[in-house]
């Protein structure tokens, strides 16, 4: 877990101790291995769920169908034509929603899909 997290880290960069502001309004989450990253992930689409204004179609839909995908995944549910969906989605989000929040929305679910595929994989049925 720690090798990935460095992983994750040193593709964003320009991360430097000492300068921690170029992170911008980026956040970083320290989790240890007991942790499920599914289910923080599933947290986190909630939040954006919640915190979209609604005001164009692509975040107000998206938010919402990511964060229906992302229980599916954490439920035992999904399949990997799911995993496929909520990366096109995702995708498709950060070029057409309008305003920074829902361009950022999928960006923890699209980085942990290429960080820890693993612990999605490991979600879908057997
Ligand atoms: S992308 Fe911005 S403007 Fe569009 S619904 Fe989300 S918060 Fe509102």
């Amino acid at each position: 877990m720690a090798q990935e997290m460095r992983i994750v880290l040193r593709n964003y960069g320009k991360i430097d101790p000492l300068k921690i502001e170029d992170l911008g309004s980026g956040a970083v989450f320290v989790l240890d291995e007991t942790r499920d990253i599914v289910d923080v992930v599933t947290r986190i689409a909630k939040f954006f769920e919640h915190e979209s204004c609604g005001k164009c179609t692509p975040c107000r839909e998206g938010t919402k169908r990511m964060h229906e995908l992302m229980k599916k995944i954490r439920n035992g549910l999904a399949t990997e034509a799911d995993l496929a969906l909520i990366s096109s989605l995702g995708n498709n989000m950060k070029k057409i929603c309008l305003c920074g929040l829902g361009q950022a929305a999928p960006i923890p679910v699209l980085t942990t899909i290429e960080h820890f595929k693993n612990d999605y994989i490991t979600k879908l049925p057997a």
